[in-house]
């Protein structure tokens, strides 16, 4: 999931006439992740992977349990290693190993106070969103705890320069192993439980544009103009019984 500062998508690219060979090379480059994958040969160990943007079908089709007796291997740890700094490179809070062109269900996420000072105090308030250390979760069973929802503006780092509106539980238990195969199990609320139920969507081939409220789909750069009449406002939902 994209933090504040991710901002600077390349918007335009197509504009200029090089949609389809950005498009070609993106295709290479995912493709390059699946071939290095299968063949257990790694993708470039000096580089870390791009992230695959929506339309690659990596990133609409479920991915795959980890066998736990692989999850020591040095394959999946790289893969893991790969998926930390491609996150914060971006710089996220968030990814799936489907975003590297991986098929396979661990996620990782992680949100610092650096991050959170870049979005305004009493925004993250609202958001109910804290730093948290690193976590890295194969295999996650994610549970929505209470009836409590929030709607609140996210973006991703497949959907570049975009934000949109999405509902989502308030409050989620995840259960899992961490990278030492170890099983762990969170409680967690607010913005953590936001960022969990995004990187868990993307393990079932779901991208948050397909959970959005339509009219609230906007360029960063438009993200603090008037939400359309009819939305509803960002916010926790308040129980009406
Ligand atoms: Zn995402």
């Amino acid at each position: 999931m994209a933090t504040e500062r991710q901002t600077q998508g390349k918007v335009g690219t197509w504009q200029r006439g090089l949609y389809e060979e950005s498009r070609e090379s993106r295709r290479r480059a995912s493709s390059k992740a699946y071939a290095g994958w299968f063949s257990g040969l790694g993708v470039n160990k000096s580089t870390l992977p791009e992230i695959v943007k929506v339309g690659d079908p990596v990133l609409h089709e479920p991915a795959d349990e980890v066998p736990l007796e692989e999850i020591g291997s040095e394959k999946i740890q790289k893969i893991i290693d790969d998926m930390i700094g491609s996150m914060r490179k971006a710089p996220g809070v968030g990814l799936a190993a489907p975003q590297i062109g991986i098929p396979l269900r661990i996620i990782v996420l992680e949100d610092t106070k650096e991050y959170i000072s870049y979005a305004p105090r009493n925004v993250t308030k609202a958001q109910d969103r804290r730093p948290f250390d690193l976590l890295v979760i194969i295999n996650p069973k994610l549970r929505k705890k209470g009836s409590k929802t929030a709607f609140f503006f996210e973006g991703c780092l497949s959907v570049e320069g975009f934000r949109a509106m999405v509902e989502r539980h308030a409050e989620v238990e995840v259960k899992g192993y961490d990278r030492h195969g170890k099983p762990l199990k969170i409680d967690s609320a607010g913005w953590q439980a936001r960022i969990l139920q995004h990187e868990c969507d993307h393990l079932d081939g779901i991208v948050y544009v397909d959970k959005i409220v339509p009219r609230t789909f906007r360029t960063v750069q438009n993200l603090d103009l008037p939400i359309p009449m009819g939305c509803p406002k960002p916010g926790v939902v308040l129980c009406e019984d």
